[in-house]
């Protein structure tokens, strides 16, 4: 088992692999953080802060979420393959259907499943990211922040929440969303990334 990385140059590959490793590790200590609220009926301060107030049913489609990502990225074989010139963060082929006929735990299983990385996600460091949003807000996870939004997308099947046609991007956002509409907050990317990213400084 283990993932494979191909098109990458040294450079990158090198980077990339890092920071999948890294988010390894925060979606595993999401896991295990998810678990104790949802056994304690209570949030944990992280769970909290990104996404809001307390309820069975939320809690546990953030399991659902977290528990997807977690099997693919910390068991899974995944191809990434880098998708040169691209700029998108990531592109993944979904199978035919969606992921209704077809499992995460189905097709990660198969050893067939590809991700395209595209540049920005390739390239993507700390600094890139504090390019978007300032540093206190990235915090220094910046790269793995953005990773887990877009695994949380293809295998969580997360929207980018809007408000007034803009999506919520960023570390207040996000925030503001978890306090002000916790069912939206369980909806969005970048609330999973941020609850993920938190873990790795608790
Ligand atoms: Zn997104």
């Amino acid at each position: 088992m283990g993932h494979t990385y191909s098109g990458f140059t040294v450079k990158n590959r090198a980077r990339f692999m890092d920071t999948v490793e890294t988010a390894r590790k925060a979606v595993a200590l999401a896991w295990a953080d998810i678990q104790d609220v949802r056994r304690r009926k209570r949030p944990s301060r992280l769970y909290a802060r990104w996404f809001g107030k307390y309820s069975n049913e939320r809690v546990k489609k953030v399991f659902d979420v977290i528990n997807a990502i977690n099997y693919a990225i910390g068991g899974g074989s995944i191809t990434f393959e880098r998708a040169q010139g691209s700029t998108d963060y990531a592109a993944a082929y979904r199978p035919p259907g969606g992921w209704g006929q077809q499992s995460v735990k189905q097709l990660i299983d198969s050893g067939r499943y590809k991700i395209e990385v595209g540049d920005p996600l390739a390239n993507v460091s700390t600094n890139f990211f504090v390019k978007l949003h300032n540093r206190s807000q990235a915090g220094k996870h910046g790269d793995v922040q953005t990773f887990i939004h877009e695994m949380s997308h293809l295998f969580g099947g997360t929207d980018d929440v809007e408000f007034a046609g803009m999506p919520l991007y960023g570390w207040m956002p996000s925030n503001m969303l978890a306090r002000l509409n916790p069912d939206n907050a369980v909806k969005h990317a970048d609330c999973y990334g941020f609850y993920c990213a938190y873990q790795l400084d608790r």
